[in-house]
């Protein structure tokens, strides 16, 4: 697929026209374009427009979170007393 045009619908998304590129089919679909949240904030942020922080991930952290494990690591309590 790729985008062949696109229109503003609101200050945080867009419409998208797609069309396959296989020449055989031909395929021309309607898609959107939306933005959900800040991983670097602007450093000339618009007041108009504010996204809540990325869910719980400091900037420019991309560890994956465990499938199996939603919760965020913590150490674990180690007895010391003997
Ligand atoms: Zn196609």
């Amino acid at each position: 697929m790729i985008v062949r045009n696109s229109e503003v619908q609101t200050a945080t998304s867009r419409e998208l026209r797609l069309a396959c590129t296989n020449d055989d089919c031909r395929a021309v679909l309607n898609g959107q374009l939306v933005l959900i949240s800040t991983r670097v904030p602007s450093a000339c942020p618009n007041p108009a427009i504010v996204f809540a922080a990325a869910r719980g991930r400091a900037p420019h952290d991309d560890t994956p979170t465990p499938a199996n494990d939603p919760g965020p690591l913590t150490p674990a309590a180690t007895d010391m007393s003997g």
